[in-house]
């Protein structure tokens, strides 16, 4: 069984295999978490960035962690919020399903997501949060190959939604 749960830290500190950079569709760095990500991984990271010609929205790409914990990185640009009436949760959703299954297709056993879109991209934190929650279980019900997957909050507000979104979803 996939052990899915929440901790409050910061996405470049994990422990696990693969993280996941809320990256936007350059891939060509930004703020946020894709800013820490690009200081903590090194230039290195910038440079194979630059052979990936972008990604679209609620896609995927991968690429090594250079000097992060992390084996790889994640890349995946999530929607920016106008309002909802533009694809937005799907994207935000797909950002998810296609960041795992890049995991799954690299071999990776754990991996930790950041709340994608809910900084200046602007996405409802409640939203958001449900469409992660769902789509991470949903994925983990159907493929079991990822055994840890760890949604990293960054304040404690944001670490008691996700466990009550969570807790709805898990026993225990
Ligand atoms: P986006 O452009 O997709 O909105 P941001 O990086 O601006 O992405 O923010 C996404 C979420 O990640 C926000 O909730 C923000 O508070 C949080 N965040 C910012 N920096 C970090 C970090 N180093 N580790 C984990 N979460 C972070």
């Amino acid at each position: 069984m996939t052990h899915i749960y929440a901790v409050k830290g910061n996405i470049v500190d994990m422990d696990t295999e693969a993280i996941v950079n809320a990256a936007n569709t350059s891939l060509l760095g930004g703020s946020g978490v894709d800013g820490a990500i690009h200081r903590a991984a090194g230039p290195e990271l910038l440079a194979e960035c630059r052979t990936l010609n972008g990604c679209p929205t609620g896609q995927a790409k991968i690429t090594k962690g250079y000097r992060l914990n992390a084996k790889y990185v994640i890349h995946t640009p999530g929607p920016i919020w106008r309002g909802g009436k533009k694809n937005e949760p799907e994207l935000l959703a797909g950002c998810y399903r296609n960041s795992l299954k890049l995991a799954v297709e690299n071999g990776v056993k754990s991996i930790a997501f950041p709340a994608i879109s809910t900084g200046v991209y602007g996405y409802p934190l409640r939203e958001a949060t449900e469409i992660a929650v769902k789509t991470v279980v949903d994925f983990a019900n159907v493929d079991k190959s990822v055994e840890r997957i760890v949604f990293v909050c960054f304040d404690t507000a944001t670490l008691r939604l996700y466990e009550d979104v969570l807790s709805h979803y898990i026993e225990g």
